[in-house]
């Protein structure tokens, strides 16, 4: 399957652009840059965790992967569920 998954891969790479995309100049909105929000130490690993993606437990901070919680986690094969016990 892989040594199939590599010939596929290799054969679309060998057909010209202008048959695969639609190729055209387009106007694009540059997005605004994105806020800068506040950092906290996990207490469990010691890194620094972005307020958004910390987990408050009392008065202490825990990054995702030491707060036993489950969270979605994004790769190059798409977003998948880390579930913790
Ligand atoms: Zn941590």
């Amino acid at each position: 399957m892989l040594d199939l998954n590599r010939r596929h891969c290799f054969e679309i790479l060998n057909i010209p652009a202008e048959k695969i995309f639609h190729l055209k100049h387009v106007k694009v909105e540059i997005p605004s840059y994105s806020r800068i929000l506040a950092s906290h130490i996990c207490t469990g690993c010691g890194e620094k965790v972005m307020e958004t993606k910390a987990v408050k437990r009392g008065e202490v901070y825990y990054c995702l992967n030491c707060s036993e919680s489950s969270y979605g986690q994004l790769d190059w094969a798409g977003i998948y569920w880390l579930e913790k016990s």
